[in-house]
């Protein structure tokens, strides 16, 4: 089974996968915590480039290409074996961030971008995505508050019209999609995401 988690920047999503994971595998769940991009040697490697200035040269272009290899290598040594095995793979950020930061904010050609999710996921496509729904301006309240003013990463310091346009695209994303796609109210408390967020899992896994 395949769970991955979605959202803007300070929605909770790191926090609320391990809680998730906890509850799992205080059930017996044999669990696989991972994380895009990353996940895999290769696509950590990967990782290290696409968040350090390294990648100011790149173009959306290459960049979402760069996103795609990382989440294949990911895909085939990491993620299909452990869901091939049984286990339950919680996932933070997946296809739809790729979908929502490289193809909605960075303006790349749709038919361009879903040949691209072909290729990097083939055919692994999440069994439920929770989709942590959550103001910008909130969200990116928190991450300052997390991080420091001197937020190293990137895509942290740019404007909230941004952030709104990619709050819609997952919002779109779910509308499209209701049968892999629960959006999750994260201005709710910690303890209620928490709960909502189980819920959901919970309701998956019994279909
Ligand atoms: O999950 P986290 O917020 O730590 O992700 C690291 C950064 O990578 C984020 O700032 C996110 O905006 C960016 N990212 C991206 N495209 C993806 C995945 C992540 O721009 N496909």
């Amino acid at each position: 089974f395949f769970i991955t988690f979605e959202g803007g920047e300070g929605a909770g999503k790191s926090t609320q996968i391990s809680r998730l994971a906890t509850k799992l595998r205080n059930r017996e769940f044999d669990v696989l915590l991972t994380r895009e991009p990353g996940g895999s040697p290769g696509a950590e490697a990967v990782r290290h480039v696409l968040l350090s200035g390294a990648a100011e040269p790149f173009g959306p272009q290459m960049e979402a290409i760069l996103f795609a290899a990382a989440r294949s290598d990911h895909v085939e040594q990491v993620i299909r074996p452990a869901v091939t095995r049984g286990a339950i793979v919680l996932c933070d950020r997946f296809l739809d961030s790729s979908r929502v930061y490289q193809g909605v904010t960075g303006n790349l050609d749709p038919d361009f971008m879903r040949n691209l999710e072909r290729v990097a996921i083939n055919g692994m496509m999440p069994d439920l995505t929770l989709i942590l729904d959550l103001d910008p301006a909130e969200g990116l309240r928190r991450a300052t508050a997390r991080r420091g003013e001197d937020v190293a990463d990137r895509y942290e310091k740019e404007t909230l019209a941004i952030h709104q346009r990619r709050r819609e695209a997952y919002l779109t994303i779910a509308e499209r999609e209701p049968e892999r796609c629960v959006v999750i109210d994260a201005e709710a408390s910690p303890a209620d995401v928490e709960d909502a967020i189980a819920a959901a899992a919970f309701a998956a896994l019994e279909k």
